[in-house]
């Protein structure tokens, strides 16, 4: 159903996040008769340009960003029309507010405001405290924060308290776009409507849990932002201990947000926490070199980031997490992300326990739950089956019980930041990050950081185009495990 009549206000809309992510998840959900023909999506950034400037811009990315199948041209001019832009400085109380407040006051008062900022994440205490100063924080109004918050617990911490004293919590909604991924909310769905899972989610029947997001892209333009962050805080903090949070969490008492967030806030608290001195047991930190990708040769991350540049930012990181619970003593989770890896692929690994004895022929396997997030959405269950060769004893095969979300619905599968952008509208706050949560991650993250900022592990090179380093192999091997790609 389409949501209520909303103005979205874009901090950062000539931005990369802008074009590429927010104006197209919005021209989906219009197109698809969600978004009430009297909102508006009001751009505002420092570049002085016009509202037909602004419709310009945003018509190209959405040539560049909408599949050409799904871009119907009277639908995008219509949705072109719900467009404005003001040239603001939202860091500065300046005379450029009043025209915000001016259009933003042609609507009734008690109209949906979604301020979104998408900018650097040292003006978003600032923009709001210029929000409230200019009277435009109303009873409806949100705002949403883009990751990263904070670069350390502290930063967190100051970005939060500044936020917060001009909105309150549950109108705050954190994103990380990985909540959106519905692969990520099936795993809530998978979990707890399906007794089968469940009765086995613990250590009584699981072995070790991998949770991987690998990218094969280096970090193109994006180099300078990336240098200051790494992977630990550009991935983990965030996604990566947010899946680890659903896969991990016991039953929450309803879909009610903080029913959710509760249970995912405990899992984060009950990380056994990363010593700086133990960073070289649990962790590992890499850097792609230059490598190879078929015929062509990649280049390497500081070849990347421009000449003559020198940088110790890791573009790959291996963790070893543990989770002090009854549920998962002994459990490892093993969470890894890079850059310039073999393969585009997001997903979590739940390796079972082999049964404890076997009447077959050769060593038992056990059972793998595979959840991939990214591409391919869908679930992959190996299990043995009798191998239907004739032979004269019963022998064993490995098979697949296999769903392709795609392919079993016949439905397309919609970019994550459709379903938050218009979650915001709605007013619901269960795929955000609550603040305590953001912290709880900055708490376990710090550490680790410290401990590889005094050069407790060393950085690993890997080649380009490989699965990272060595030594995050030789991370699993400590435990008789592999990673998904050299499993057998
Ligand atoms: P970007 O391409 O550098 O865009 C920044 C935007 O902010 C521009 O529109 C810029 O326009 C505007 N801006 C800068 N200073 C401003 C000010 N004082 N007042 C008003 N507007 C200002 O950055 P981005 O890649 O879109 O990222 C934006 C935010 O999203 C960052 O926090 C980033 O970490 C986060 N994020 C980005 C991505 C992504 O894929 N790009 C993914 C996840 C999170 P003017 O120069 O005209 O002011």
């Amino acid at each position: 159903p389409p949501v209520d009549v909303f103005d979205y206000i874009v901090f950062g809309a000539t931005g990369d996040l802008t074009m590429r992510k927010l104006l197209p998840a919005l021209y989906y959900r219009y197109r698809d008769g969600q978004i009430p023909d009297q909102s508006r999506i009001i751009g505002t950034a420092r570049s002085s340009l016009s509202r037909a400037d602004y419709q310009e811009r945003a018509e190209k990315a959405l040539t560049e960003f909408v599949k050409p199948a799904d871009l119907d041209q009277a639908t995008a001019r219509r949705f072109l029309d719900l467009l404005h832009y003001v040239s603001l400085n939202g860091a500065e109380a300046n005379s450029t507010w009043p025209a915000l407040k001016g259009l933003l006051e042609q609507a009734p008062k008690d109209r949906i405001r979604v301020y979104y900022l998408a900018t650097a994440p040292g003006l978003y205490g600032q923009i709001c405290e210029n929000l409230s100063t200019q009277g435009l924080v109303t009873e409806q109004s949100r705002v949403v924060l883009e990751k990263p918050i904070g670069t350390d617990l502290q930063s967190a911490d100051a970005i939060n308290d500044h936020v917060g004293r001009h909105f309150p919590e549950n109108h705050i909604f954190r994103i990380d776009h990985y909540l959106g991924k519905e692969t990520v909310q099936n795993l809530i769905a998978l979990r707890f409507a399906n007794p089968v899972f469940e009765r086995l989610w613990s250590s009584d029947a699981i072995d070790y849990v991998q949770i991987t997001a690998a990218e094969t892209v280096g970090v193109e333009s994006r180099g300078p932002y990336y240098d200051k962050s790494g992977a630990l805080r550009d991935m983990i903090q965030n996604h990566l201990l947010q899946v680890l949070c659903l896969v991990a969490m016991d039953p929450p008492g309803s879909l009610e947000a903080d029913s959710l967030r509760n249970e995912k806030l405990k899992v984060l608290r009950a990380l056994r926490p990363i010593a700086p001195d133990d960073v070289a047991a649990f962790t590992v930190r890499g850097q792609y070199a230059r490598g190879r990708s078929g015929d062509n040769t990649l280049p390497s991350y500081l070849e990347d980031l421009g000449e003559d540049a020198t940088s110790s930012t890791e573009t790959y990181v291996a963790i070893r997490a543990e989770i002090h619970s009854w549920r998962w003593g002994n459990v490892p989770f093993y969470l890894r992300s890079g850059k310039r890896l073999a393969e585009k692929c997001s997903e979590i690994v739940i390796q079972f326990k082999a049964a404890p004895w076997s009447i077959f022929p050769g060593t038992p396997r056990a059972n793998r739950l595979v959840i991939r997030i990214q591409p391919d959405e869908g679930v992959t269950l190996s299990v043995s089956t009798k191998d239907p060769t004739p032979t004269d004893s019963l022998t064993l095969r490995q098979a697949d019980i296999n769903i392709a979300f795609e392919k079993a619905f016949g439905t397309r599968y919609p970019d994550a930041y459709e379903r938050l952008l218009l979650d915001v509208v709605r007013g619901d706050p269960i795929l955000f990050i609550r603040r305590d949560e953001v912290e709880a991650a900055w708490r376990w993250v710090d550490p680790i950081l410290h401990g590889w900022a005094e050069n407790k592990v060393p950085l690993q090179t890997y080649p380009a185009g490989s699965w990272g380093p060595e030594a995050a192999r030789a991370l699993l091997a400590e435990d008789g495990h592999a990673w998904h790609e050299d499993m057998t």
